[in-house]
């Protein structure tokens, strides 16, 4: 069973998860080629996994059976589980025990292929799969923080070559979460609106990090990025979170990440990356929510961090994001 320890030195909290331990790679150099006949997250191999939670199907198919798009089932290499009393210790040694949600999305039925060959209709599943799983637990008052993740590629942590996502629903917020939804609230506050806002508008007069727009969304390299070519998806406009997003902004949100992932394939080829989808606190209804923006980070693993980054957790990013910005929109091509 785990354990979500805090320290008292550096206000943080860490997740002591030793079934972890049992992933199929662990300690390996590279993610394991598994064989669709024995991949648990192929169509076919429904009986390899714990019984699914939720599943956008074809007309006419049985839970756990063939004939699915997306599937959510539990991880069974948790890091948190629901089953686990919902309890606080205080002292010297403060923890929660291991309580939370840890799912995982498997994406598509095709075997080991890339977020860049989705088609549209394959994001705007997986959008909607994220959106349903966000806003039924959002109903779980013990879940206060939601973290939504892809890692895609051995460099960027992924352990599985079928495609998936995935989502821990934790009993605390960590504190870079808490920092960031404090920096907006107070900015709210003293502004009369979102941070997001001011920056998304900003971006999009200058012009020099922008990427793509879509509908109301817009693709942009961060002014003070922390890693070489990361990207920063948000919108002027309030359109709700994940789990509140209307359809037509789906769509937007779809289309605007196929094109993003495309841009990236042509500057770096096929390239491991992070992919998060930011969840504000779920107690967190700051103004009507009015405070916050829907924000998606993609950051591509190509660079290795070492002890300064470690020891300060202040990122040495050797691309300016003007310079990213350039080349994703193909204005260089040397
Ligand atoms: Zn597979």
């Amino acid at each position: 069973m785990s354990e979500i320890r805090y320290d008292r030195l550096s206000d943080t909290h860490v997740i002591i998860a030793p079934e972890r331990l049992h992933r199929p790679d662990f300690m390996t150099v590279e993610t394991p080629i598994i064989e669709k006949a024995i991949c648990p997250f192929c169509e076919g191999n429904e009986f390899m996994t714990p019984k699914e939670i939720l599943a956008m199907r074809k007309p006419d198919t049985i839970a756990n059976q063939k004939g699915w798009q997306t599937r959510v089932v539990p991880n069974l290499y948790k890091a948190v589980a629901i089953e686990t009393p919902h309890a606080h210790h205080d002292g010297n040694f403060e923890y929660w025990e291991g309580f939370g949600a840890h799912e995982v999305i498997i994406d598509t039925p095709r075997h080991s292929v890339s977020m860049g060959e989705w088609s549209h209709e394959e994001m705007v599943l997986w959008l909607k799969t994220l959106r349903a799983r966000v806003g039924d637990l959002r109903r779980d008052r013990r879940i206060v923080f939601i973290s939504l993740f892809k890692n895609e590629g051995y460099d960027a942590g992924s352990t599985m070559s079928h495609c998936h996502t995935q989502l821990i629903g934790l009993p605390m917020i960590p504190k870079t979460e808490r920092s960031l939804y404090r920096q907006k609230r107070q900015y709210f506050e003293d502004n009369h609106h979102a941070l997001m806002e001011a920056i998304v508008r900003a971006e999009e007069e200058s012009g020099v990090r922008m990427i793509e727009r879509s509908g109301e969304f817009s693709a942009f390299c961060p002014y003070a990025s922390s890693y070489p070519f990361e990207v920063m998806i948000s919108s002027q406009q309030c359109v709700g979170q994940i789990d509140t997003l209307r359809d037509n902004h789906i769509d937007d949100l779809a289309l605007l990440l196929y094109r993003v992932i495309e841009k990236f394939q042509k500057e770096l080829g096929r390239f491991s990356f992070n992919l998060s989808v930011s969840t504000p606190p779920l107690s967190d209804d700051s103004y009507g929510g009015e405070a916050h923006r829907l924000m998606i980070r993609i950051i591509p693993r190509i660079y290795r961090y070492g002890g300064f980054e470690v020891s300060t957790h202040m990122m040495i990013n050797p691309v300016a994001p003007e310079v990213a910005a350039k080349r994703l929109r193909g204005e260089i091509n040397d």
